[in-house]
């Protein structure tokens, strides 16, 4: 099975149709991924329109920052209202690039909300961590948190091992085809711990991804594991299987 487990379907002016390309490509699951408030609707809505879409709902560590607490307590409020209805808890986590430090205090705050909440409601959680790989991981360990998915997970070898040590799922994207360190990382990561992404729309080298692109990323994961793409497809979407779509149909 070929499943895009990261993008952001609502992103796209013509949802529709990138699904319908995706599907033809050959790949059968989608995970999108909500940021705001705002795409949490939009996200749900994408879910029961298509059977092969699912969705996280959550605050990202970025938007939030532009959110004031009252609007913060409001998101964790609807993201709990409507868990019952989304795949996973996410797009969480913390980002520490441009973060100051109250707005690292209050990203590790919300962080442990969301976590919480995944956890009460059995629910995995999807994780952006930029500039606080570490910090992630040791909130997610001292949580006890089982059910985690590290997207974009790549930058450092010694995190992508300690993530694998602790049962956590790493997704990687097209990224590999042009940074030979992030391939590198790949490379290290057993196929039974990884996921394939895109992270759509995002653009790489120019181009607007899209979910479409999956066998691509597969092939080039196959490439360089030494193992045919069928091996890479079957593992990551057994991957993606165990840890989503049990999540989105079992209580
Ligand atoms: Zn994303």
């Amino acid at each position: 099975m070929l499943a895009d487990s990261h993008c952001h379907l609502d992103w796209f002016r013509e949802p529709e149709s990138v699904v319908q390309r995706a599907v033809k490509s050959g790949v059968s699951a989608i995970l999108s991924n909500s940021t705001s408030p705002e795409n949490i609707g939009p996200n749900l809505e994408l879910s029961k329109k298509f059977k092969e879409v699912g969705c996280a709902i959550g605050l990202h560590p970025v938007d939030l920052l532009s959110l004031g607490e009252a609007q913060i307590m409001a998101a964790v409020k609807l993201v709990e209202s409507r868990m019952h209805e989304a795949a996973a808890v996410g797009e969480i986590g913390m980002d520490f690039k441009h973060a100051n430090a109250a707005q690292k205090k209050l990203q590790e705050r919300v962080f442990r909300v969301f976590v919480a909440i995944a956890i009460g409601a059995k629910k995995p959680v999807v994780v952006h961590a930029r500039f606080a790989e570490k910090e992630c991981l040791s909130i997610l360990e001292e949580m006890n948190a089982e059910k985690v998915h590290l997207h974009w997970f790549t930058n450092f070898h010694e995190n992508a091992q300690k993530a694998v040590e602790l049962g956590y799922f790493i997704s990687c994207g097209p990224i590999i085809f042009s940074d030979p360190a992030s391939a590198e990382v790949v490379k290290g990561i057993p196929l039974e711990s990884l996921l394939l992404e895109t992270d759509a729309p995002v653009f790489f080298k120019g181009k607007q991804s899209e979910p479409s692109w999956i066998p691509e990323v597969c092939a080039k994961v196959a490439e360089l594991h030494g193992v045919s793409s069928e091996e890479v497809a079957g593992k990551t979407g057994r991957n993606f299987e165990a840890l989503f779509l049990k999540g989105r149909f079992l209580p």
